[in-house]
């Protein structure tokens, strides 16, 4: 039997290409779940992995994608059955495991989650890594003592995934949401998410000062970098930050005054090491909370062969919300 797949190979100088292949399923990695892949989700990290960058990668040739959604083909573990919809984020998936630009995937059954009911395979993909990292953020802000209610709250990077996402589900938690953005094409998508006002990066300008006026009860951070610094100076007592992302850079020149005069608390987000449970929750929570209507537009459709040309797009900071891929 072969599938369709987008294989990733690095060349003698170094520099890595991707081309669709037909490949023999005997040649797919152990597992004891086959999977028919419906969809696949196209995150940052698949463009830097497309790119050859960030060491992502341990062995090619390689099948990138750290999410998809489809249906079991085969399983040899009691939890799955053939014809069960069942979508995977994470778990080094796409990086150290050939992941889901691919019409098949062989895997651990550990690494899946049984979908929602209410949830299409599309819709698993539409939420992907970016749904549920901005479920978790948005999960973590509360038990962080972040209400709905009190203050508002920033998003930044809130023109890609992961942002449009937490826009999304914190107006839908009853927050009032101040969405970051960088490009003034994607405001009017911002205010139909829900955010009650669109901010430019301007907020997070450099500043000499430790502190500034207390802005937001919280943030959801998917940018890092020198912004992250700002962001902490402006957060009120007690607040919280949220840190997702490093779209801006992984370091800050930052000092320790907002957490110890302002009793900030910066918790970091995790997705792709999420025990099962965790996850199970997650997308649950999101089956009741996130408005599949409410984020087409923000959604593009995309096939295999399109893919590197995305992750170009993805690295320079210009895709609107998120990409699925019809590996098909
Ligand atoms: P996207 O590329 O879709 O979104 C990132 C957004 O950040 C861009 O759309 C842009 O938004 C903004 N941005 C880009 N460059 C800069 C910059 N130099 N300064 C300020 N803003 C910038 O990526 P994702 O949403 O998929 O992921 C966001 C981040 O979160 C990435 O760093 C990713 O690696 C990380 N991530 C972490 C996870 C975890 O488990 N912790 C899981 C998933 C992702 P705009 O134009 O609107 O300003």
């Amino acid at each position: 039997m072969s599938f369709r797949a987008l294989v990733t190979d690095k060349r003698a100088d170094g520099t890595v290409r991707s081309t669709i292949s037909d490949l023999d399923e005997a040649s797919l990695p152990e597992g004891n779940v086959l999977v028919g892949i419906d969809w696949a989700g196209f995150n940052y990290k698949d463009g830097m992995a497309l790119a050859g960058i960030g060491g992502l990668v341990r062995n090619y040739p390689h099948i990138g994608g750290v999410d998809f959604a489809g249906r079991v083909i085969e399983s040899h573990d009691e939890r799955y059955h053939p014809g069960q919809a069942v979508v995977l984020t994470g778990w080094r998936v796409g990086e150290w495991h050939w992941g889901g630009f691919a019409t098949r995937a062989r895997v651990n059954a550990d690494w899946l989650v049984p979908l929602p009911k209410s949830i299409s395979t599309r819709d698993a993909m539409v939420l992907g890594t970016a749904g549920l990292t901005a479920m978790l953020a948005v999960h973590r802000l509360k038990s962080e003592g972040v209400k709905p209610g009190v203050g508002r709250v920033l998003v930044t990077g809130a023109g890609g995934g992961v942002g449009s996402m937490a826009t999304l589900l914190l107006a839908r938690s009853g927050y009032v949401v101040d969405a970051m953005t960088g490009r003034d094409s994607v405001s009017k998508d911002l205010l139909a998410l829900g955010a009650d006002a669109v901010v430019g990066r301007d907020v997070l300008a450099p500043s000499p000062k430790k502190l500034l006026a207390p802005r937001w009860s919280g943030a959801v951070d998917n940018v890092g970098g020198a912004p992250l610094g700002e962001l902490l100076k402006q957060i009120e007592p007690g607040g919280c930050v949220a840190s997702v992302g490093l779209a801006a850079g992984d370091g800050w020149d930052g000092s320790v005054v907002p957490f110890i005069l302002r009793g900030v608390t910066m918790a970091g987000i995790d997705s792709v090491m999420q025990p099962y449970l965790a996850r199970v929750t997650a997308w649950d929570r999101l089956a009741s909370l996130f408005g599949f209507a409410a984020y087409e537009h923000m959604v593009t459709e995309v096939g295999l062969g399109e893919l590197e040309g995305v992750s170009r797009e993805i690295l320079k900071g210009n895709i609107k919300g998120r990409v699925i891929v019809s590996p098909k």
